[in-house]
């Protein structure tokens, strides 16, 4: 399991995520920030400074946004 950034992230791209993570697993892509599912531990400290409320825990996506957990494992699967 992993936490997911959503669509509200595009228009922000605040990055106070970025600075809390304590594993360092937050990058930036082209259109907004990605979690790599594969690193991140749940400890849920990204969620609580989005600014945007854009930042789920994967089974709390809701089924349209469960698109963004698939984008988050492309971008780091082809880096
Ligand atoms: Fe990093 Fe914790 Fe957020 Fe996972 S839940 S991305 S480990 S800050």
């Amino acid at each position: 399991m992993a936490f997911v950034i959503t669509a509200p992230c595009r228009n922000e791209l605040a990055a106070e995520c970025v600075e809390v993570c304590p594993v360092d697993c937050i990058e930036k892509g082209d259109d907004q920030y990605y979690i790599d599912p594969d690193i991140c531990i749940d400890c849920g400290a990204c969620q609580a400074v989005c600014p945007v409320e854009a930042i789920f825990y994967e089974e709390d996506l809701r089924p349209d946004e469960e698109v963004f957990l698939e984008k988050a494992k492309e971008f780091f699967r082809s880096r």
